[in-house]
């Protein structure tokens, strides 16, 4: 097999539709310098090889080395320069590029090839000793740091201490000599660590990268990456090893990181960051603040430093020019990484950009009115769970803010919540229950998992494209970054004379930069402008249909607003939770015979009928699917003394009585118990009631509005037809009763939820008694898994890390095992009848992945949660693409 892939000087052995195999900046690489842009040569050691390695124990065959080495050669040969030599050395950077971008979360070296011998000559034909000496001394710390493993703190102690005794502030204050006596110092530092002389051999060097970087994807930063954005551990990653070009060589050079759009609000600007005299990963890492790319931005910062296209107008032109040939080229915002080395431009990577949903959303929208891509392409560049961002509040403009700081807005949205500084505080606080704000100096890959912890994050230093600033807006968290007031001690920041302790409240926009002192109230987003665009075109295109899991005329109200068409599932037990009803739930619950249920059903039922006449109010001339009663009875039993004393008062029985009586009722094994239509056939008043509520209700609202809503009345938990038969018989008499009563009639369906594996199998029968499924996919995953949806936590993300479900089967549908069975009750209920409605009510119908699968199996509709609607709308329209 052929592992080394080759680019740049004219050659590319691979291209874009190779990201697979070569990862995305390899098969970019190559794209780039097919294209004909000015491409540093190098070669990629694909991801195919990541695999052999762990499989080799990691060790390299000789077939690899050979590889290798003609891949070497190719650089040799475009560059004229020579590996090792000590006159003219050829210096390599050794990088990580998987299928998916995973910004930071691998490791890279750069300058590699620099020994005591080549520094010489680097520094000849540089004719810069002060560059040569810190590139092998930045060489050496990254290598001891990546390869070695060495405590990273030591070198970094040397150099403040180095800067300390010669009054130096500035990294740029030091010498040539001061660097080379700095390279003597870290040398004896990796003696002393790691028991050996510094690695002067420039081929160990390099296979000491390679084995490095490809381990690097097995480390606990990438694992939890990985985990956090279900990226595969099968993938692996590619190598890229590539000819040095330098940033820092005075003046003339620089480095950048660039977006060809906004990446934050999605205007059509350039928009990046730029160092002048500075090597790659300095811009990323926030150490110096980095300049504007255009003048536009700086002025419109009111900042001072000369952007890049005041100081380098030639090469800023260059580069403008290469942004809009690459966004056509590739038809998408690029993230691109460039050098400028004594006036000449370099592209080092370019990649469809990560952005906030609000710059996805204008983008694409944008991108579509531009005529650059299709409405469908559009819909289809939208990841719909990141809708999310955009349904959520924003702080009141109203409101009066107490700002403490300002920094700059890394990635929008507000989030308040209690101040900590550690990313291990950050997780613990947020598991337990805590909204969180995440405060650093700076963030690294290790922050990873608290910052996902929090609810949003704030840094004392580093700009827009700094590591916090790309990986909170990759993961739709507000950031405020480089709040450069900020000083942050043991628990506590301070903000001039002010002082925040952990554990005290604060207030970030990252769409303002804005930090202010306690919680700020918000308000409701509104869903216009490219939203609204957007979501127009996705219901042009999905075939099926979005409603809603409801049962408040609030959350009514809101799914509406967020687009549903109808009630998927009501689950009326939430309205017998109700403070106000309990007691008479508990006497329904508690009594000893039939005649004392209907007793307590009777004050229930007044109570039930106002709650479908609000909601059906709010949905009118929509269908509303509601639900019979489906927990166990004893989730509603009193616990403590006085719950039961007013039982007692209520029924006249006495308290011991009624504790016997609760005593009775327990179930080993509730979720298999007394509950669902098991309750409706033991105790059919309750259904017969329910019913009658819901018709009286149908019916007021009906003369009310003059349009009547359409019930879908549901029986839970049903197995076999006799069950469902049984029931729709309690709801029909229920329904003609009103009906007479009334003297008018409502349309209505009686229908059935498909949850136990048993209905699923026996569907075509089922549906002979009821005219719609309704797919109750968490009760479905339960019992076809066999697994405890309260007790599957515990050890359900172990399954997910060693693969045994690709993911959460409670979150996302188990599509080969569960979705079978939905796929054959599906096929068998409409055998027996062609117009029966199907839908999907479970937890899984607010999941773009089951959405797919829902589309795919031809149900009617999907219902989600009110904050899901949106969600929904666009993966089912993705769905139908
Ligand atoms: C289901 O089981 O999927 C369902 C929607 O019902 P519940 O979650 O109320 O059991
Ligand atoms: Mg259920």
């Amino acid at each position: 097999t052929k592992y080394v892939y080759r680019f740049g000087g004219g050659v590319s052995d691979g291209g874009r539709g190779d990201k697979n195999l070569l990862g995305g900046k390899g098969a970019n690489l190559d794209e780039m310098a097919s294209i004909g842009l000015p491409v540093p040569p190098g070669f990629t050691i694909s991801t195919a090889f990541c695999a052999v390695y762990y499989d080799e124990g990691r060790a390299f065959p000789p077939s690899l080395r050979d590889e290798v080495a003609t891949g070497i050669a190719h650089i040799e040969g475009v560059t004229g320069k020579r590996f090792g030599d000590a006159a003219d050395p050829l210096l390599v950077s050794v990088r990580s590029g998987a299928r998916a971008s995973m910004p930071g979360m691998m490791d890279t070296v750069l300058n590699l090839g620099l020994n005591d011998a080549t520094v010489a000559g680097l520094a000849q034909v540089s004719g810069d000793a002060r560059f040569a000496w810190d590139s092998y001394r930045r060489f050496i710390q990254m290598y001891s740091d990546v390869v070695l493993e060495l405590d990273h703190a030591r070198f970094e102690e040397a150099l403040e201490i180095a800067k300390e005794d010669r009054g130096y502030y500035l990294d740029t204050d030091m010498s040539a000599a001061d660097w080379q006596g700095l390279v003597d110092e870290y040398k004896s530092i990796v003696a002393e660590l790691w028991g050996r002389p510094f690695p002067q051999d420039v081929h160990d060097q390099l296979w000491g990268a390679i084995g490095a970087v490809f381990g690097s994807w097995q480390s606990d930063r990438a694992k939890v990456y990985r985990r956090l954005n279900d990226i595969p551990s099968e993938w692996g990653t590619a190598v890229n090893v590539q000819a040095m070009v330098f940033g820092n060589m005075g003046d003339t050079s620089a480095t950048g990181v660039a977006f060809t759009r906004d990446p934050a609000k999605g205007d059509n600007a350039y928009y990046g960051e730029f160092l002048i005299n500075a090597q790659g990963e300095d811009v990323v890492a926030g150490i110096r603040t980095p300049q504007y790319l255009t003048k536009a931005a700086r002025e419109a910062a009111n900042a001072k430093p000369a952007s890049m296209e005041e100081a380098m107008p030639e090469v800023y032109g260059e580069l403008a020019a290469v942004f809009d040939l690459l966004e056509r080229h590739y038809r998408d915002m690029q993230d691109i990484e460039f050098t400028v080395q004594q006036g000449k431009l370099w592209m080092l990577q370019t990649r469809s950009g990560k952005r906030t949903a609000k710059a996805a959303l204008k983008i694409a929208v944008d991108m579509a009115s531009e005529g650059l891509i299709t409405r469908e392409e559009a819909i289809a560049r939208i990841d719909p769970a990141a809708l999310d961002q955009l349904l959520h509040p924003t702080l009141d403009p109203k409101a009066a803010r107490d700002v403490l700081t300002k920094g700059l807005p890394a990635s929008p949205g507000a989030a308040s919540g209690r101040i900590v500084f550690t990313a291990d505080e950050a997780e613990r606080a947020a598991a337990g229950g805590d909204d969180v704000i995440l405060v650093r100096v700076e963030t690294s890959p290790e922050d990873i998992h608290g910052m996902h912890a929090a609810r949003g994050i704030l840094t004392a230093r580093g700009g827009m494209t700094s590591h916090a600033a790309v990986v909170a807006r990759g993961m739709g968290r507000p950031c405020v970054s480089g709040a450069g007031s900020l000083s942050i001690g043991k628990g506590v920041m301070r903000v001039g004379d002010r002082e925040v302790k952990a554990g005290e409240i604060i207030t970030i926009d990252g769409s303002t930069g804005e930090v202010m002192a306690g919680a700020v109230p918000t308000i409701q987003p509104e869903l216009v402008g490219d939203f609204g665009t957007l979501m127009e075109w996705a219901d042009g295109i999905r075939r099926m249909k979005v409603r809603t899991n409801a049962e408040t005329p609030q959350d009514c109200r809101t799914a509406r607003e967020f687009g549903a068409e109808g009630i998927g599932l009501c689950r009326t037990e939430h309205m017998f939770f109700d403070a106000a009803r309990i007691t008479s739930v508990r006497q329904m619950i508690l009594a000893n015979d039939e005649t004392g249920r209907r007793a307590a059903l009777e004050k229930l039922l007044p109570e039930q009928r106002s709650d479908f006449v609000e909601i059906f109010e709010v949905m009118v001339g929509l269908p509303c699917t509601i639900r019979l009663l489906d927990p166990p009875l004893h989730e509603f039993l009193p616990h403590e003394d006085a719950e039961f004393g007013e039982v007692a008062k209520a029924t006249g029985l006495d308290v011991d009585t009624l504790k016997r009586r609760a005593a009775e009722l327990h179930e080993f094994n509730p979720m298999l118990g007394h509950r669902g239509c098991r309750l409706g056939v033991t105790y059919p008043e309750i259904y017969e009631m329910q019913a009658r509520a819901i018709f009286e209700a149908a019916c007021e609202v009906a003369e009310k509005s003059g349009a009547a809503p359409v019930p879908e009345v549901m029986i839970p938990l049903v197995g076999t037809k006799r069950e469902l038969e049984l029931m729709k018989a309690v709801v029909d008499a229920a329904a003609e009763a009103v009906f007479a009563d009334k003297g008018r009639r409502i349309e209505y369906l009686v229908g059935t939820m498909i949850e136990l594996p048993r209905a699923a199998l026996r569907a075509g029968e089922i549906a002979e008694a009821g005219a719609f499924f309704s797919f109750g996919t968490n009760d479905l995953t339960q019992t076809t898994l066999g697994v405890s949806r309260d007790d599957a936590a515990r050890f359900l993300t172990s399954y997910v890390e060693q693969g045994i479900y690709a993911k959460d089967p409670f979150v996302s549908l188990d599509v080969d095992g569960v979705g079978e069975l939905v796929k054959l009750a599906a096929e068998r209920g409409r055998a027996t009848r062609p117009e029966i409605k199907l839908g999907i009510c479970g937890e899984h119908g607010g999941d773009p992945a089951s959405i797919a699968f829902c589309e795919s199996v031809g149900l009617d509709y999907v219902s989600a949660s009110p904050y899901r609607v949106p969600i929904a709308r666009l993966a089912a329209a993705q769905a139908a693409l």
